[in-house]
């Protein structure tokens, strides 16, 4: 059955699914939902047969409709390829009584090569449905991962140009390192003098700009955004919770229909979103636990019912989750209001305007699957050091914000369920905070000698992305102000 997508503030017409990919975004301002969420048509026991790219397909097949079979499984084998390091493409690490979906086996080593990998594929086979002829820009702000998991994934395709926005001081040495040494033509990877949400902010003001779409329309270029937002990043992050629920059915550690919990750090609220999307779907999940690091708005959002950006922006060692305004919360806000596209815009215009909202009783009511709670910095870097030497597992600083909540709630509330922790980065991404946690003398060791050393300890091999940045040169020298992005968009594009 076909699935249209409509914008979360309701104006305009329901779009198909390759639509909604070019746009990224609606021109209300709001986000592409399905009409419906689809129920998965195969059974688990079947999933648990299939491999990765199998199980791709199955559940992208039941959103992006108006892609052919083919059109859908070209895009899905061109993206989940040798670009991963394991065969299984996202394992399940069990340790210390959880499992470990290892998101970060891909080009980038972090878990936005899971949606980023693919999302190239499916926008260009989206223009090519819809006749397209303009040049694609993709305008993309980072907290630090998504941004190079994009440069990579959209790095010399043809009729695509890519622009990534960075906080200069917000990001990892290896994060920025990776995103500086980028190459290919259409590449422009900029920092700015601001965090995350401010260009998080500028990019949809761009986005939003219709001056600049119609001289850009002129030129033959449009935008598009490879940001969380666009439902093609959201579809292929389903995938991996269908198939590590398979994956555990298949090894005999739950039997059909257990529930299982999901505990993902979060930032943007992509990852969890595309949980709760599986759960709607009928796979069987139980608490969606929702980890923040101190950048606690969600958290305390869950508690309290509002949601209130005003508050000190900290910079972590989780950087990819130094968010305030997390733009994928209003699906779910959407979803919560009984699909109210009126409430919608009248909570995300005083979210804009006052910098907060307060849901309705009602809507709070609905939120009965997820659990909010956070890690602070010293309780993150304990877990890190605690599971090394408990089981000798190293993960990322981002992974042990969810793993030490995970802790906290299963000593809190005795709920013994299966769970699933969402590891979104290799520990190599983050080598200084994760080898600081583990001991602090480290802290007068290199970069890269650090890289080895976390080898040494962990047994792990330097994954090839890092490998490929020890020596590699920097490409990409330019800073801007915040109100500077719009000029520096302009003339990388020569307009
Ligand atoms: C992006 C990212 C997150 C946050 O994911 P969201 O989908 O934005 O909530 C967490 N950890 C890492 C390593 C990331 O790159």
């Amino acid at each position: 059955m076909e699935i249209l997508y409509k914008s979360t503030r309701g104006n305009g017409m329901p779009v198909k699914a390759s639509q909604a990919i070019l746009k990224g975004l609606s021109e209300d301002g709001g986000l592409f939902v399905p009409e419906r969420i689809p129920m998965l048509d195969k059974s688990l026991k079947e999933f648990a047969q299939m491999d990765y790219r199998q199980v791709a397909y199955e559940v992208m097949k039941l959103y992006l409709t108006d892609f052919t079979e083919e059109e859908l499984k070209n895009c899905i084998h061109s993206a989940y390829d040798s670009k991963f390091d394991m065969e299984a493409v996202a394992p399940l690490a069990e340790a210390g009584g959880a499992y470990y979906l290892e998101l970060f086996h891909g080009a980038t080593i972090a878990f936005k090569d899971m949606a980023l990998s693919v999302l190239p594929h499916l926008m260009t086979t989206a223009a090519r449905k819809n006749n397209v002829k303009n040049e694609i820009v993709i305008l993309t702000a980072t907290s630090g991962d998504t941004g190079k998991a994009a440069l990579a994934g959209f790095a010399d395709v043809e009729g695509t140009r890519i622009v990534v926005f960075y906080p200069k001081d917000g990001v990892s040495p290896i994060q920025e390192k990776q995103m500086v040494t980028q190459r290919g033509d259409n590449t422009l990877v900029v920092g700015i003098h601001g965090n995350f949400d401010d260009a998080q902010t500028g990019v949809k003001k761009l986005f939003s700009d219709q001056t600049l779409a119609k001289e850009m329309e002129e030129k033959g270029y449009q935008f598009s955004s490879a940001n969380s937002i666009n439902i093609g990043r959201l579809v292929p992050q389903i995938c991996y919770y269908v198939y590590a629920y398979a994956m555990l059915l298949k090894e005999g550690r739950i039997q059909e229909g257990d529930r299982v919990n999901v505990v993902v750090p979060t930032g943007n609220f992509g990852n969890i979103l595309a949980a709760f999307y599986a759960k709607n779907m009928g796979l069987p999940i139980g608490r969606l636990i929702c980890a923040s690091n101190d950048n606690k708005v969600l958290y305390d959002f869950f508690r309290t019912g509002t949601y209130d950006r005003n508050r000190e922006f900290v910079l972590t060692t989780s950087p990819s989750m130094d968010i305030l305004i997390s733009s994928n919360l209003e699906r779910l806000i959407y979803w919560i209001a009984g699909n109210d596209a009126e409430k919608t815009r009248e909570l995300m215009s005083a979210l804009s305007g006052e910098g907060k909202y307060e849901i309705t009783e009602e809507m709070g009511g609905r939120l009965s699957d997820f659990y909010g709670d956070f890690a602070a910095e010293q309780e993150a870097a304990e877990e890190i050091g605690r599971l090394y030497r408990d089981c000798s597992y190293v993960i990322d600083p981002h992974t042990s914000v969810a793993s030490a909540v995970y802790r906290k709630y299963r000593e809190g509330t005795k709920d013994a369920a299966t769970t699933i922790i969402a590891s979104t980065a290799s520990p190599y991404k983050f080598t200084r905070s994760v080898m600081e946690a583990i001991d602090a003398k480290y802290a007068a060791m290199g970069d890269f000698e650090l890289v080895d050393e976390l080898s040494r300890l962990s047994g792990v091999k330097v994954p090839r992305a890092i490998e490929e940045i020890r020596n590699a040169p920097v490409r990409h020298r330019k800073q801007c102000d915040v109100d500077e992005m719009k000029l520096v968009v302009k003339e990388f594009l020569g307009i």
